[in-house]
């Protein structure tokens, strides 16, 4: 899966990781959409986005 870069927040998401691409200032991911890993994980420190992407 692709995620494209909307001009606005994905109200749905709040993600506090400030050097991805899709981040916004106030907490806000700019994706439309965006992949969670892995399978099998336990617990949330067992997940990641995996539409991250660094910042140019
Ligand atoms: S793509 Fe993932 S890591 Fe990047 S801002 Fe959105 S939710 Fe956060």
């Amino acid at each position: 899966m692709r995620a494209s870069k909307m001009s606005h927040a994905n109200e749905g998401i709040k993600c506090e990781v400030n050097t991805c691409y899709f981040y916004m200032n106030g907490d806000h991911c700019t994706a439309d959409m965006i992949e969670v890993q892995h399978k099998n994980a336990h617990t949330s420190q067992e997940t990641d986005c995996a539409t991250f992407k660094p910042q140019a």
